[in-house]
């Protein structure tokens, strides 16, 4: 197999590779990307980046973040890409286990990146610090690797259910055979333009990346999510498909007119079936999907068409994605019964970079989802949630357990219970239920404080409430529905 990207411009270089929207002011051509993508392989060659080398970008969405991306892809080498949002003991857990050759960072990231990695780092932007700008560099000669559909081609981080996010190894194959099958699901036109201002840390980011430059369509990207400047965006890049989680999705709806699109691809999180709804009264056309990191991204994706017909289902699992539920024991489910989705395919990775999780999550052949859910008599997926307590909030997921260590790690902590809380905004808020020290009596702002320095924002909790003893079950688990009862009624 040859270089996706060096195929594409040969075979459609005047085609638009990147359009004009946000931070780019003009349309980039296959032929441009591919230049671009040449000169910085030999800015990362010159550095010593070679096949099967480490690459870890630490950087939110920008156009650099594509061209390096493929300029990664170009010599053999593997993409981590790193939340760029990490305090720096998350991020020195990540880059601790990886050990990457390089890290490219940005301004915004450059100095947590450098106090915790040892290796070279490269910025998109002039440095600060100890960085090296990449522009400064002289391109290398390199060598182009034999590529396998086998071979890696990106790590990408889980959310974190366990505190400690999974590193799944994505291959050539994966990735191919999920943008395949989700073209053949959504369909395709040679004027689509996707638009994406979701982080490329995440799969849903990075996944139109890939798609846009196998099917020769043009790609937008934006740095943040933001209603109104989003808004902007679809316009200016005249954008037919656009990926979102649920709260961007109702943030949009409240900032003005959506213009007409193929789809917006939602997921990342449940779709709130008056979401759907309010989207489908305002004629914008939504593509409920579920998907995964460890899938390469879409498992299931419903067309616009079919979420009016089935509005709380996720539609049909993709062609090549084999979904079944099991129960407890491991044995399939009727239609109709709920029970853990399993799911099997050439977009599923071979595993973890750590082997014991490989061998937990891993059943006959299929991937364990963690998630619950059910298939109907026609074979629609339908999600009914984490199988543990994980939170979603915006899009982003919170596993409680992370939360509670660093509460109970306060010396003014005796105990506490971290729940999910719904929330209009953000599907669901971070909540805490604190049992202080004896003859202590923190404040919420001492508690936000000591949350604020060791968790990154979106896993502090918005609200917390005190109490001497957590509620218990009859068998002496914390009640976690009493919980939720008790911080919502001290909100009231
Ligand atoms: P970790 O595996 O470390 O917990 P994560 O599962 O949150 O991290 P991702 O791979 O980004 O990390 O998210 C995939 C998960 O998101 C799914 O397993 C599921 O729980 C949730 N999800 C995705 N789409 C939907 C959806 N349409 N409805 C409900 N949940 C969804
Ligand atoms: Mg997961």
């Amino acid at each position: 197999m040859r270089d996706w990207l060096a195929v594409r411009a040969h075979s459609t270089p005047k085609a638009t590779a990147l359009r004009a929207a946000g931070a780019l002011d003009t349309d980039r051509t296959y032929a441009e990307l591919n230049d671009r993508v040449e000169t910085l392989a030999g800015r990362l060659a010159g550095v010593g980046v070679c096949v099967d080398d480490l690459v870890a970008i630490c950087s939110e969405t920008r156009p650099e973040f594509v061209t390096a991306v493929h300029a990664v892809q170009r010599l053999g080498a593997v993409l981590i890409p790193i939340n760029a949002r990490l305090t720096p003991a998350e991020m020195e857990g990540r880059l601790g286990r990886i050990e990457p050759t390089v890290v490219v960072c940005e301004r915004t990231t450059e100095a947590t990146v450098e106090t915790v990695t040892d290796g070279t780092v490269l910025s998109f932007d002039e440095p600060v610090g100890e960085a090296t700008a990449l522009d400064e560099r002289s391109p290398e000669p390199f060598d182009l690797p034999e590529w396998e559909l086998d071979d890696p081609l990106v790590v990408m981080f889980t959310s974190g259910t366990t505190g400690d996010p999974k590193a799944v190894v994505l291959t050539l194959g994966n990735v191919l055979a999920s943008a395949t099958a989700s073209a053949f699901r959504l369909g395709l036109r040679p004027d689509d333009c996707w638009h994406d201002p979701l982080p490329m840390y995440h799969m849903g980011g990075l996944a139109p990346v890939y798609r846009s430059v196998l099917y020769g369509t043009a790609l937008s990207v934006q740095r943040e999510f933001d209603p109104d400047a989003t808004l902007e965006a679809l316009r200016a890049a005249d954008a037919t498909a656009v990926s979102l989680v649920p709260t961007m999705l109702g943030r949009l709806l409240d900032a003005g007119s959506v213009p007409g699109l193929r789809f917006v691809l939602l997921g990342g999180a449940p779709c709130p079936p008056e979401l759907l709804q309010r989207a489908q009264r305002r004629d914008v056309r939504v593509a409920p999907t579920y998907g995964m990191t460890e899938a390469a991204s879409q498992i299931a994706t419903a067309r616009p068409e079919d979420a009016q017909e089935a509005p709380e289902s996720v539609g049909h699992p993709l062609m090549f994605a084999e979904l079944s539920v099991v129960d407890d024991l491991g044995a399939p489910c009727e239609p109709g019964e709920s029970g853990e989705l399993v799911v099997s395919g050439p977009m599923v990775t071979p595993g973890y970079l750590d082997d014991e999780a490989t061998a937990e999550r891993f059943v006959n052949g299929g991937l364990r989802t963690g998630d619950r859910g059910y298939r109907d008599d026609d074979g629609r997926v339908y999600v009914l949630g984490r199988a543990d307590g994980t939170i979603v909030t915006g899009g982003e997921n919170v596993d409680p357990e992370e939360v509670r260590a660093v509460l109970r790690a306060s010396p003014d902590v005796a105990d506490c219970s971290v729940v999910g809380l719904d929330d209009e905004e953000w599907g669901e808020r971070v909540g805490a239920l604190v049992v202080p020290a004896d003859g202590a009596d923190p404040s919420i702002e001492a508690l936000d404080a000591h949350c604020r320095v060791r968790l990154a924002g979106y896993k502090i909790p918005r609200t917390i409430g005190f109490e001497t003893a957590l509620p218990r079950t009859a068998s002496g688990t914390v009640d976690r529905n009493a919980v939720v009862d008790r911080l919502r009624d001290g909100e009231a």
